[in-house]
């Protein structure tokens, strides 16, 4: 059963738009499994909502502790039992693995690699002590804490606990922010000083129409939804989600969804596509 609308890339060119976030896990992934870097590499992704943020960080994630990775193609085996784990934030409390990295001399050194995700919208005080305790040990391991929707820390002044943590503790931070810089936005902007600990700063970047239409045929014929007129429907797909990727994916949903697999110009024309501020 596929959950279309969390859907996570297997490969790196199933990732439309965001060059400069696959870049950034690139040479991350590149740097930690080659070269032994275990911090250095915290990263504020900041866009709006559905703009590909979780997708990307969860399959860099995924790539950093696959254990057949292809550094030639930068894509992890998908099979291996961290290719196969549950990714995804919610209800899962993280996890820890030991992965074989072997670097420029071909030399196996093995890592504990452990995974930390917080969600922050419903993060207590209490909550952020426990695991900052938790993340707290100094070694060898790699650590990844990932901070989901972060701005709602700021939002309960729960932020400031953190700058200490995101300085001193060797792991690799990476949040992400649906806040975006505009008037009129419900979103807190994020302290200038709690930005400043993310050496990374990068802004989701929407794919052109036509980069859009190509992924949107790529993963309908994934999906084995059928298109009537893909020539009209897909462009007007494209062109009426905003750009936006996650916004597109909902209406393959619905076209999956039903007994005929079919998706329809009018079911293009009659979803209700609403950006989020
Ligand atoms: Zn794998």
């Amino acid at each position: 059963m596929k959950d279309i609308e969390r859907w996570i890339p297997e490969r790196w060119d199933q990732i439309v738009g965001n060059n400069a976030l696959k870049e950034y896990f690139w040479d991350m992934i590149w740097c930690v499994r080659k070269e032994g870097h275990r911090s250095g590499f915290n990263l504020l992704a900041t866009g709006p909502s559905r703009t590909g943020k979780t997708s990307a960080i969860t399959f860099g994630i995924k790539c950093l502790g696959c254990l057949n990775f292809d550094f030639e193609t930068m894509n992890p085996c998908g099979t291996c039992k961290c290719c196969t784990l549950n990714h995804h934030l919610y209800g899962n409390e993280g996890w820890e693995n030991v992965v074989d990295y072997e670097d420029e001399r071909e030399v196996s050194t093995p890592v504990r690699y452990h995974y930390n995700p917080v969600d922050c919208t419903r993060l207590s005080e209490a909550d952020l002590e426990d695991k900052l305790a938790r993340i707290r040990v100094c070694n060898e391991d790699l650590r990844i804490i990932y901070l989901d929707e972060v701005h709602r820390l700021s939002r309960r002044f729960m932020d400031e606990r953190l700058l200490k943590p995101l300085e001193d503790f060797p792991a690799i931070w990476i949040a992400s922010s649906a806040y975006v810089k505009r008037d009129g936005d419900n979103g807190q902007p994020l302290d200038k000083m709690f930005q400043n600990r993310f050496t990374f700063r990068i802004t989701t970047q929407l794919p052109n129409l036509d980069q859009l239409v190509i992924w949107l045929a790529e993963r309908c014929h994934e999906w084995g939804i059928r298109v009537e007129t893909p020539e009209v429907t897909l462009p007007r797909l494209a062109e009426r989600c905003h750009q936006i990727p996650g916004m597109a994916l909902q209406v393959l949903n619905k076209a999956h969804k039903r007994r005929s697999k079919l998706l329809t110009l009018a079911m293009v024309e009659e979803h209700t596509f609403d950006l989020d501020e």
